[in-house]
């Protein structure tokens, strides 16, 4: 199981209205909170700590932080 990093309880309202995801929930849950799919693990620990803090999944940070496919 996931635990999320801390964000202030108005940051999270917030980005729970601005994404429709609850990112708390989404990562504690084990899922993506850009793909919705279930995550997998990580490549290291660098990627695993970053989806503590965005919810993105292996292949969702590739994409979207990284900029590859
Ligand atoms: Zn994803």
């Amino acid at each position: 199981m996931y635990k999320a990093t801390y964000k202030a309880p108005q940051v999270e309202a917030m980005l729970t209205a601005v994404t429709g995801v609850d990112r708390v929930k989404t990562i504690e849950s084990g899922h993506c909170t850009q793909c919705s799919k279930e995550v997998l693990g990580f490549d290291t620990d660098t990627y695993l700590r970053e989806y503590l803090i965005s919810g993105y999944c292996q292949s969702c940070q590739n994409k979207f932080i990284l900029g590859k496919e």
